[in-house]
């Protein structure tokens, strides 16, 4: 535009020069005065455009950056579609809202908080992945770059860089409270909730931008004895079998065979009073935790664990959790004692332990990452060395004590293949990025002692390919009511199976893979990730068939075998009776349309093994000493589910122990 705009005012004041020349009749000092004004104003008129051209060429394309207007698209997020809103005039983003989306509470929060608000401050799609919050963040930047294309700009365009928001510090800034807990997990808060409860001062330092780690992202089954909730199921002739069987069991040490005594004398109580329902207790809970982790846990601490369970399920009801009435089994559970919270994913434990927290006045700090533990000359543990998201050094001092609730470490490559060579970095877990084994490093490097480390569990049943937990049609974790069979359509396992077991038979099948094969009585809109279940049916992510034939077609099976496999067992509903695999479960048919298959394979799921702690959650040195001042819950300690952790005790876990960590540091003199 300058370019004519230069040619016309050379050309004009040309012609008007020459005019001027030649006008008769004028002064010639007149003449002159005047050219010399015109030649001025032209040099004027020109310098304007010289002076600016970038402003100039800048202000015209954003002039027509954008058609004003406000556009609409959505994006599959985590859960489901992602609904975005961008209001643009012609040289700028206006505005950026979320419309619509089901992500799971503390994982999307901050991606869908701090992306669109982000885009619009800087005018730019060049903004930062929320760690832990991976899917979120990459679905919200990909709806707005297609308003933004929609808008008919390009994209690609708007990168300008986000200048850095803080800055390493090199002086170390010193806080302190009576307590200082490593980790805002389920173990974590619940420490820090109920050390807060007991009056004490408590800060949780976070690593993550998010809280809630795996806790967060798990399927809320939680396994307790809890008679009331249980009254409702039946004690079937199996189940009593499997209880005298237990009991007739040769005792391996002192402490099994008290347990197992424990467990015949309420037993025996049990069968006197003539109940029909269930038989379930404390006792039998610790020695089904004991068995199903092969004799490697350590019975104190599984007692511990068990007799606290229903304590701590209490009180999260109290706080707040959403606890169903209904009781199953879930994967790997071995005893209907599963309960289930009514809320996607973890949030029905995170959430009520998040918001105890904030009203007791528990300091959370996020992107604070524990590095080191710092001991007295007394060898007690007095301070956690951290850092902040800038590398700034922090040193956090627990006037009572350090908590450890770091979690596991699944998604820690190099540690979980030094322990286990069999778990190669090419295989999928269901963890967040976070849990990579800090609280266990920390602790080892002052002296404490792990045990169990080698014993990593893989889910059987999670997503092939991504290896997360959710995805699946079914509302509840329980197997009770489902099937799993292969790709030729026929079982091959007893779905109440330990969860090792049940690996070890998916691996033998086609493609490492099977299907959970159910019928439409225990699948509702959305499920327990907060997944539309027929969203899923559309991406192709679950089966759906009116008959069961239908669903042989969609999955390649032959033709009768599905259906074949579900009348069978159909009869064993009926007879109560599994004669092939030995399950254990029949509490309803599949018989009711549509029918649902979802496919699913194994993913490294959780580290059983950890920090030697005692039954009330202090650090065990290496000689099996208390180290003082120093405490661990949840995945980071070992101790309670041996070689293979029962379905559903890792939530009950990590709340009771963080719950009992909080107590002993407080109480503790
Ligand atoms: P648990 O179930 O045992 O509570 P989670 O995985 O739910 O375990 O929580 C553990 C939390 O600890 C996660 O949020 C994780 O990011 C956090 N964490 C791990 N390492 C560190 C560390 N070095 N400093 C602070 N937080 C950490």
């Amino acid at each position: 535009m300058c370019y004519y705009k230069n040619k016309i005012t050379l050309r004009a004041t040309f012609s008007l020069c020459c005019a001027l020349s030649k006008t008769k009749g004028m002064d010639i000092k007149m003449k002159k005065f005047l050219s010399i004004v015109l030649i001025f104003l032209m040099v004027l008129s020109l310098a304007s455009c010289a002076q600016t051209p970038t402003e100039q060429n800048e202000k015209t394309e954003q002039e027509s950056l954008f058609n004003p207007g406000t556009y609409k698209a959505e994006v599959y997020g985590n859960n489901d579609y992602i609904e975005v809103e961008v209001k643009v005039d012609e040289s700028k983003i206006l505005s950026v809202d979320v419309t619509k989306n089901s992500e799971t509470k503390f994982i999307g929060d901050k991606a869908i908080e701090l992306i669109p608000k982000q885009v619009v401050e800087y005018q730019t799609l060049s903004v930062d992945t929320i760690s832990g919050a991976t899917v979120t963040s990459a679905s919200l930047k990909s709806a707005i770059s297609d308003c933004i294309k929609q808008a008919g700009a390009d994209p690609s365009k708007l990168n300008a860089e986000i200048p850095p928001i803080g800055e390493k510090k090199t002086e170390v800034t010193k806080k302190e409270a009576d307590v200082i807990v490593i980790g805002a997990g389920g173990a974590g808060l619940s420490a820090a909730a109920t050390a807060a409860e007991k009056g004490a001062k408590v800060i949780v330092i976070e690593k993550m931008p998010l809280i809630g780690g795996n806790t967060a992202r798990c399927a809320s089954a939680y396994n307790t004895s809890d008679s009331e909730r249980q009254s409702a199921l039946p004690m079937t002739d199996t189940l009593k079998e499997a209880v005298e069987k237990a009991i007739a069991t040769e005792p391996v040490n002192d402490e099994h065979e008290q347990l197992i005594s424990d467990v015949k004398s309420k037993y025996d109580e049990y069968l006197a009073s003539g109940v029909t329902t269930l038989f379930d207790c404390p006792e039998w809970h610790a020695l089904q935790t004991y068995y199903g982790g092969d004799y490697v846990g350590d019975v104190k601490v599984i007692r511990s664990y068990a007799e606290n369970t229903l304590p701590t399920l209490n009180w999260l009801i109290e706080l707040g959790s959403p606890v169903t009435d209904k009781v199953s089994q879930g994967a790997g559970a071995l005893w209907q004692r599963t309960h289930q919270f009514d809320a996607p994913a973890g949030t029905g434990l995170v959430e009520p332990l998040y918001n105890r927290c904030v009203e007791l006045g528990v300091e959370i700090i996020t992107e604070m990452k524990g590095e080191s533990l710092y001991t007295d000359d007394s060898g007690r543990v007095v301070a956690v060395n951290a850092t902040d998201q800038f590398g700034s050094p922090y040193e956090f001092t627990g006037l009572k004590g350090i908590v450890i609730a770091t979690g596991g470490f699944s998604n820690n490559k190099e540690l979980r293949a030094k322990y286990n060579p069999a778990l190669t970095p090419d295989m999928v877990s269901t963890n967040q990025p976070g849990a990579t084994g800090d609280g266990i490093v920390m602790a080892t490097e002052i002296g404490a002692g792990t045990t169990g480390m080698e014993y990593i569990q893989v889910y059987p049943l999670a997503t092939p390919g991504t290896g997360t937990l959710q995805g699946r049609a079914r509302k509840v974790s329980g197997l009770d009511n489902v099937i799993d069979v292969n790709k030729e359509g026929k079982r091959f396992v007893n779905e109440d199976a330990r969860r090792d077991d049940f690996v070890a038979a998916i691996k033998q099948q086609t493609d490492g893979m099977c299907y959970d094969i159910n019928d439409s009585k225990i699948v509702e809109e959305k499920n327990s990730f907060n997944e539309n279940v027929e969203t899923l049916v559309k991406l192709g992510r679950i089966y759906k068939g009116d008959t069961l034939s239908d669903l042989e077609k969609q999955l390649g099976m032959q033709a009768g075998s599905l259906e074949q496999t579900v009348a069978e067992y159909n009869e064993m509903v009926e007879n109560k009776l599994d004669p092939v695999f030995g399950r254990k479960l029949f509490a309803d048919k599949i018989e009711v349309g549509p029918f649902y298959a979802t496919p699913r394979a194994p993913s490294i799921h959780h580290t059983m093994g950890g920090l030697a702690i005692d039954p009330q959650a202090h650090v065990l040195d290496v000689d099996g000493q208390i180290i003082p001042g120093l405490y661990a819950a949840g995945e980071v300690a070992g101790g309670i589910h041996g070689s293979n952790r029962l379905g559903g005790n890792a939530t009950a876990d990590v709340t009771t122990f963080g719950r009992i960590a909080g107590n002993s540091v407080v109480n503790d003199k």
